[in-house]
Order: C-alpha cells, then structure tokens, then sequence
C-alpha cells in the first residue's frame, strides 16, 4: 500500500487552481483557432478578441476571465493508496490557497436561500470521488463559472420518447440560454443512470478533449449530428451571429433503469479552464 501526505494533495490542488484560472486548456484554445478562421465579421473579431485574452491571461499570470467559477473537483483514487489525513479536508484546504495565492475572485457563498454570505475562500468545493485501480491519485480541478452552469438542464424523459423529442430538448436549451453562455460553448450531455447520476456524467464530459472521438458509435453520430444543428442556430461567438456557437457536442452514457431515460446537459463558456495531476 503506496501512502502519500494530505500536504502534497493541498499543495497540487492549490497549483492546479492557479493553473486552470490562468491557463486555457490547450483543445479548447486550438479550437477557437480553427472556428477563427472559418468566421468572418463580428464573429471573427469576437474570436481574436478572446484568442487575446487568453494569451494575456497566460503571459501576465491573471485570470481568464473574472468569474474564477466553482471549483469542481474530480478525483480518481487508486484502490492501494493510503492517504495520510484527511483527502477531502486537504482537497478543500487546496482550493482556499489556491484561490487565496492566485488572486482568484471568491464566489462561493453560504446560505443559498439565506443571506448569501461569500466564503471569503470560494471553499467548499465541488468534489466528485470515484476508486480506480493502482495505487496514484488523480486530480482534475474545473474552475465552474456561473454564466454557463445556469444554462444547464435536465429533464427525466420516458423510455418510448422519440430521439426527435430529445435532440429538441438539447438544442432548444442552447437556444434558450445559450445566448447568455457566452459561447462558443462545450456542450456536455449525461444519458442514463438516475437524477444525479445523468448530471455528474454531463459535467465528466466536459473533461473529454475537443476532437476526441466518442468510443461509442451511436453516441458519436449523435453528438456530430448536435454540433451540427446546434451550430445552425446562427448564435454565433460572444451571441454576435456565426458559424460557430459550440466547438463540441461530450455525450457520456450509463446504463439505467426500465421506466426511465434521464438526460442532463451541462454548459461551459469557451473558457473551460481544466487542470490535472497525478500524485
Ligand atoms: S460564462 Fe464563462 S466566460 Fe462568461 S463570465 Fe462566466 S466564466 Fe467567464
């Protein structure tokens, strides 16, 4: 049994904050690029004004953008490691330097329905755990910004409901809210499991790389298919008109139960920030 200290999860989960703010991830950064240079007009001027922005951001060590987001976190834990502490402490300890040291805005508050008071430390996280095999810790860290979190959805359809009713579903609420999303956006959809587990699966894909190809066929045809129609609704970058209002359509699946087809979709902005270590 591999055993590692609550002090090397803080300080990784720290730096990983502090990346993931300042640094875009380097699919979605690609991708804006090559949306670029098919946009023309507003669009494309939007597009260069964002490609700026984010090299600022990385050369001058600041922010993407101002909504430093929730921090989501997802950790993979090795079956024969043993950590020595408290994880879920640490993770969370992680998350208030980080925020503190990378001068990152503060957006968590307490009482959602009370008196809404900020943290201070943008803490608690989000964080989702799940037992893999070996003996490492993986952390994925995703900086959540609310402008594209409030255009998610989910909806628990019926089994006979048709594929037509479902794709509807989807691109009706990029429609709706996509707009205010500040696209071009990363659509993530969960299919099956229960209530939360069709969410969780919408916010996972979102890890997936831009252009990696889905494993499975049907779900890979369904997500080109979306793009395609969704990118037909003329939104556009910054909602200003275009080609491009999404870059990619994440589809992950899990088995469910026979009365029920739960479906969630999970927006993100261009800035979906992400940062990963093992340790
Ligand atoms: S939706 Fe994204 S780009 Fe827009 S303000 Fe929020 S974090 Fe920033």
């Amino acid at each position: 049994m591999r055993m590692i200290y609550g002090d090397s999860i803080v300080s990784t989960v720290a730096k990983l904050c502090i990346t993931a703010n300042y640094k875009l991830r380097t699919d979605v950064k690609q991708s804006l690029k090559i949306a670029g240079r098919r946009e023309k007009g507003l669009a494309k001027y939007a597009l260069k004004t964002i490609l700026e922005n984010i090299d600022i951001a990385a050369k001058e060590h600041i922010p993407i953008c101002q909504d430093t987001g929730m921090a989501v976190v997802f950790l993979e834990i090795g079956q024969d490691l043993q950590v020595k502490g408290n994880l879920i402490e640490a993770v969370q300890e992680g998350v208030r330097i980080g925020y503190k040291n990378g001068y990152l805005r503060s957006s968590v508050i307490d009482e959602p329905l009370g008196e809404r008071r900020n943290t201070g430390d943008n803490t608690p996280a989000i964080i989702h755990t799940n037992i893999t095999a070996g003996d490492k810790l993986k952390i994925a860290i995703l900086p959540k910004g609310f402008g594209s979190e409030n255009a998610s959805a989910l909806q628990m359809f019926k089994p006979t409901d048709s594929m037509k009713k479902i794709e509807n579903f989807i691109i009706e609420t990029v429609r709706k809210y996509g707009p205010n999303a500040c696209p071009p956006l990363i659509i993530g959809v969960g299919i099956g499991g229960t209530f939360e587990k069709c969410a969780e699966l919408a916010k996972k894909s979102l890890t997936r790389q831009i252009g990696k190809l889905n494993k499975d066929l049907n779900s890979r045809k369904l997500e080109k298919r979306l793009l395609k129609k969704i990118n037909s609704l003329g939104i556009g970058p910054a909602g200003l008109g275009g080609k491009t209002t999404a870059l990619a359509v994440n589809i992950e699946t899990y088995p469910t139960h026979i009365a029920g087809l739960p479906i969630a979709i999970n927006i993100s902005c261009w800035a979906l920030r992400q940062a990963q270590a093992v340790i």
